[in-house]
C-alpha cells in the first residue's frame, strides 16, 4: 500500500517463544515474503508492519519480534504493552521448545491485555522426518487453553499468512 493512505486501525501483535524456533523468519515471510536459512538477529529493529484490508477497512499490523531476549523472563513488559495478539511459537522438531510453551503463555497472560488473541504456532512443518511434537498433542493443549493452533513452515510459506490473518481478523472482531 502506498504511503499516505488512510489507516483505519493499527494492531500490535507480538512474537514469542524460545530462541531459534523461527520467529524472525515467520515475520520476514509475512512482512516481506522473504526467508533466510542463516538468519542473524535483527539489531535495532523492534517491529515490522504490513497493511491489509479486513472487512473493507485498512488494518496496519505492527508485528514485534524479540531480538535475543528469549531467556526466561528477559522479555520486558514494554514488549507486551498494548499487544492485542500474539503468536506463541515452538519448533515441531524441538520438544523442549514445546515444553516451554506453558511458561510463555503464563508470562503473556501476566503482561498483556486480557482479551489478547493467541495463536499457538508449530513451525518448521517442512521437517516432518525430524518431528518431535505430534500435531495431536499441540491441538489438545491449544483446545485446553482456548487458543488457536496452526503448524507453519516459514521456509515453504505454509500457513504463515493464515496464522496472521486469523489473529488479525479475530482482533478486528473484538476491537472494531
Ligand atoms: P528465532 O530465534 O525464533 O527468531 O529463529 P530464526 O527465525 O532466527 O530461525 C532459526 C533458524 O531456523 C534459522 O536457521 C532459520 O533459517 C530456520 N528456520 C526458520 N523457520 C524455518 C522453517 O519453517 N523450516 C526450516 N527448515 N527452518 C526454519
Ligand atoms: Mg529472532
Amino acid at each position: 500500500m502506498a504511503g499516505g493512505e488512510k489507516v483505519d486501525y493499527v494492531f500490535k501483535v507480538v512474537l514469542i517463544g524460545d530462541s531459534a524456533v523461527g520467529k524472525s523468519q515467520i515475520l520476514a515471510r509475512f512482512a516481506r515474503n522473504e526467508f533466510s536459512l542463516d538468519s542473524k538477529a535483527t539489531i535495532g529493529v523492534e517491529f515490522q508492519t504490513r497493511t491489509l484490508v479486513i472487512d473493507h477497512k485498512s488494518v496496519k499490523a505492527q508485528i514485534w519480534d524479540t531480538a535475543g531476549q528469549e531467556r526466561y523472563r528477559a522479555v520486558t513488559s514494554a514488549y507486551y504493552r498494548g499487544a492485542l495478539g500474539a503468536l506463541l511459537v515452538y519448533d515441531i522438531t524441538k520438544r523442549q521448545s514445546f515444553d516451554h510453551i506453558p511458561r510463555w503463555l503464563e508470562e503473556l497472560r501476566g503482561h498483556a491485555d486480557k482479551n489478547i488473541v493467541i495463536m499457538l504456532v508449530g513451525n518448521k512443518s517442512d521437517l516432518e522426518d525430524e518431528r518431535a511434537v505430534s500435531t495431536e498433542d499441540a491441538k489438545e493443549f491449544a483446545e485446553k487453553e482456548n487458543i488457536f493452533f496452526l503448524e507453519t513452515s516459514a521456509m515453504q510459506a505454509t500457513n504463515v499468512e493464515n496464522s496472521f490473518q486469523t489473529v488479525l481478523s479475530e482482533i478486528f472482531k473484538i476491537h472494531s
